[in-house]
């Protein structure tokens, strides 16, 4: 399978403190890759690079046929162009309060990228179907439940076409009981072919639907490889404590 994200040597600082030290990976086209690793070890950081929200300091990131070395001047244009390859989901879902929730989807492609509205309508229509909200176009985000709010999210993210989902723990904020109807959602996405990086705590969802672990720990991938290994039999010390603390929390 081609690749369809390629990471090289990315590093990123916050002033003094460099959070991601040369981080490095490849997921193939229609592959889920699972991110894990302990707080603060620099998961949201390089997910935010990936989309140039937060750009890199250096390091070279291809998705799709655009490739960006961000150890040199990067242009508007092309600095738009690379945000549009992916799409992200956060960890509480930021919809628009004052929108509905189709106004909320059909924003982003209607206003940045100028497509037909009528043709905007009809794909958020077919997307609040495939993520089981079809009846929830005319309501609030506040009318939703979190779990409901984060399926809106998850629409609103397919609705900009991208190449790429990216996923920022996009259950840690919900009530446990509606956990299952946004990781079934994004079971589907990865069954229907969609490329995407899930930074994720949960190591059951992982062990079933990703094709690849990454563990980071200190702003590198110490150790990444199919679920059943490293999840599993985990050759590094680090990645061993880590999951022994996660599966083990008393
Ligand atoms: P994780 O998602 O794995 O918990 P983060 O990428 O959020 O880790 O954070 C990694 C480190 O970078 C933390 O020490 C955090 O405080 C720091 N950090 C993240 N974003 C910023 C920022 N915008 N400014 C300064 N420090 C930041
Ligand atoms: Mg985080």
């Amino acid at each position: 399978m081609t690749d369809l994200l390629t990471v090289r040597d990315v590093e990123k600082s916050f002033g003094e403190l460099q959070v991601l030290r040369g981080i490095s990976f490849d997921v193939p086209a229609g592959s889920v890759t699972a991110v894990i690793g302990p707080s603060g070890s620099g998961k949201t950081t390089m997910l935010r690079t990936l989309n140039a929200l937060d750009r890199a300091d250096t390091g070279v990131i291809t998705i799709g046929d655009l490739t960006v070395d961000f150890s040199g001047e990067v242009d508007r244009a092309t600095l738009t162009r690379f945000r549009l390859q992916s799409g992200m989901v956060f960890q509480n879902h930021n919809l628009f309060p004052h929108m509905t929730v189709l106004q909320n989807i059909i924003e982003g492609p209607v206003v940045v990228q100028k497509r037909p509205r009528e043709e905007a309508v009809a794909d958020a229509r077919r997307l609040l179907d495939q993520v089981g909200l079809a009846e929830k176009a005319d309501q609030y985000p506040f009318q939703l439940s979190g779990g409901q709010q984060q399926r809106v999210g998850i629409a609103r993210a397919l609705a900009l076409k991208p190449k790429l989902m990216l996923f920022d723990e996009p259950t840690s904020a919900l009530d446990p009981e509606l956990v299952g109807d946004v990781l079934r959602v994004i079971k589907d996405l990865a069954s229907d072919g969609w490329t995407m990086v899930v930074v994720t705590h949960e190591i059951r969802f992982a062990q079933h639907v990703a094709d690849q672990v990454l563990f980071l720990d200190g702003g590198v991938v110490v150790e990444s490889g199919p679920p059943q290994r490293v999840l599993t039999e985990p050759a590094e010390a680090r990645t061993r404590q880590f999951l022994d603390r996660i599966l083990n929390p008393i």
